[in-house]
């Protein structure tokens, strides 16, 4: 199954996209998760993403589409694939039609996860990210044992730099302006499911394992 999250930063998606890539052992590809290794490799990709990424801006699509090329050219995608912080534009989805197609894959389901601004601001001001592992902590909803210390690895947990409250403001903006088209993009393509991502991850689970199995029933026929 190949499958899309869409959602404001904030919504959980990289969480939930974990947690359904455990579930269904297919890779979970966050373009996020591969920036931000790129400008801690100090590769030429990361340092020019670096100061669009600090603003909280949206790196430019071109070179987001370079680096989705040879993320697709890696044999795991062709079990499926759960994309996050990808697309985040009209561009960006078409772009991604047409990787897929000349690959002779297609998206087959879009999961859209809603949820308020006010819960968004709480939880990235107070997310905690573990440097090694990327297990992500919450300074009053889920501290971890140790002070700034991974409970799952021992690794060292970070704030993100774009997780200041104006860049966060500044991320809900651009999200707001950018995914109208996109959202409209699925739904005529009839691939768009929305979520509440405000309920406890268990229940977001069952409900998204429900949604691929609706999914896969409907592809079967
Ligand atoms: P995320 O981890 O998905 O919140 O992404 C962190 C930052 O990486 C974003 O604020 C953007 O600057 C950049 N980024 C991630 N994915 C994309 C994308 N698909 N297009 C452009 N920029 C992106």
């Amino acid at each position: 199954m190949r499958i899309v999250f869409l959602g404001p930063p904030g919504a959980g998606k990289g969480t939930q996209a974990k947690i359904l890539a455990k579930e269904l052992n297919i890779p979970h590809i966050s373009t996020g998760d591969l920036l931000r290794q790129n400008v801690s490799e100090n590769t030429d990709l990361g340092k020019q993403a670096k100061d669009f990424m600090n603003k909280g801006l949206l790196v430019p699509d071109e070179l987001i589409r370079q680096m989705l090329i040879q993320r697709f050219a890696k044999p795991d995608v062709k079990s499926g694939f759960i994309l996050d912080g990808y697309p985040r534009n009209l561009n960006q989805a078409e772009t991604l039609d047409d990787i897929l197609s000349r690959l002779k894959m297609d998206t087959d389901l879009v999961i859209d996860l809603k949820t308020s601004e006010s819960v968004i601001i709480q939880r990235l001001s107070g997310r905690l990210v573990c440097s090694r592992c990327g297990y992500n902590f919450h300074l009053t909803n889920m501290p971890p044992k140790r002070e700034m210390t991974c409970d799952a690895c021992g690794g060292k947990l970070y704030q993100r730099s774009d997780d200041k409250e104006e860049t966060i403001k500044k991320r809900l903006a651009v999200y707001a302006a950018e995914s109208a088209g996109l959202i409209k993009h699925y739904q005529d393509k009839n691939k768009l499911y929305a979520l509440s991502a405000d309920e406890d991850p268990k229940v977001v689970l069952k409900k998204m394992l429900q949604l691929v199995e609706k999914r896969n029933d409907s592809l079967k026929v």
